[in-house]
């Protein structure tokens, strides 16, 4: 059995103002063959997580002593450039926040697709006119075309079958479909969940759209200012949020019975400093903080009453 694992991940970007910590000593394991949705606000360090799992942090990205990455039980910390290289797209892949933009305005798909191949001679290989059919696009249309002739959501198809073209174990979603209308975006769930079932792929979807996450995902994670604050399966945190910030991110969801019911949210932005705060992250917001919350970090904790993982001294089963 293969695992995904961080382990006191901790984070900081170094930057013109100094250090800012941006992932905050995350524990979280990722079910095989499951899908989990990591939610949170923008700015909350979800797409830094998920460069962090393939290896693709930018240069003033620091990696606190102490942190570990299990990714399909490969260490991704002790790679080398070469190997990292290799394990995308092999082993793991991803497709970023607005992929679809990134696609070589002056290569038709069937070149960039021959590309991956090229540059991966050893690795199992899906079919290409197969994948294709798979993701809902017609192998003749799309693979002499260039990006420019097709549509926002044919794009997004590509994007996900390049990235599902070396049949890797693991692959991370950020945000996929947030260019896409919403009716696309209803086809690119039920089609990423479809393909996750048959290949059985441990996948990490993106994304702060908790409607996506009920269509999509198997479990949830949530982080807030680069903590995790609460994790597991997704009818459990839906039905039984245990974080006041969960409790507060689920009920303002857009309720597709409440047309334009979008109440505000508050947003902490990630700590300033290199070390982080004695505290709970979501103090300075929380209706039930007290001492205890203003000078402890609550751990991320069981309890046998509810089935989801929380950080939090005051949760709703102890009230
Ligand atoms: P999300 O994907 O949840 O919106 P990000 O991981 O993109 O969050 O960003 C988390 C925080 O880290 C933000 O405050 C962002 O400004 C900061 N950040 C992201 N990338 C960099 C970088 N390369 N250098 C400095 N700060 C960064
Ligand atoms: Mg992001």
């Amino acid at each position: 059995m293969s695992l995904t694992r961080l382990e006191n991940f901790t984070l900081s970007y170094q930057t013109r103002q100094g250090a800012l910590l941006c992932l905050d000593a995350l524990n979280l394991t990722l079910v095989q063959g499951q899908i989990t949705a990591l939610v949170g606000e923008s700015g909350s360090g979800k797409s830094t997580l998920a460069k962090a799992l393939l290896g693709l942090l930018p240069g003033n990205a620091i990696i606190h002593d102490g942190s570990g990455c299990l990714v399909e039980n490969v260490d991704i910390l002790s790679l080398s450039a070469e190997q990292r290289r290799v394990f995308r797209w092999v082993k793991a892949s991803m497709v970023f926040q607005a992929a679809q933009t990134a696609l070589n305005p002056l290569r038709p798909i069937g070149k960039t697709f021959a590309d991956i191949l090229d540059a991966h001679p050893e690795a199992p290989r899906a079919n290409i006119p197969e994948l294709l059919q798979e993701v809902q696009l017609d192998p003749q249309r799309v693979l002499p075309s260039y990006p420019h002739q097709l549509s926002g959501g044919m794009k997004q198809r590509v994007v996900i079958a390049l990235a599902l073209l070396l049949e890797p174990p693991f692959v991370i979603l950020d945000e996929p479909t947030t260019a896409l209308d919403l009716l696309t975006q209803a086809t690119v769930f039920g089609l990423l969940r479809r393909l996750q079932e048959r290949r059985k792929t441990t996948m990490l979807f993106i994304t702060h759209d908790l409607s996506a996450v009920a269509q999509i995902a198997h479990r949830v994670a949530v982080l807030y200012a680069g903590r995790l604050i609460e994790e597991g399966p997704v009818d459990a945190m839906f039905a039984n949020p245990q974080h006041p910030y969960t409790v507060e991110l689920i009920a303002s969801a857009p309720r597709l019975d409440r047309p334009g019911h979008r109440p505000q949210r508050r947003f902490l932005p990630p700590s300033a400093g290199y070390r982080s705060p004695e505290c709970c992250v979501f103090a300075s917001s929380c209706p039930r903080s007290d001492s205890v919350c203003q000078t402890q970090r609550p751990p991320l904790d069981n309890d046998p009453r509810v089935e989801t993982s929380f950080a939090c001294f005051h949760p709703e089963v102890s009230g």
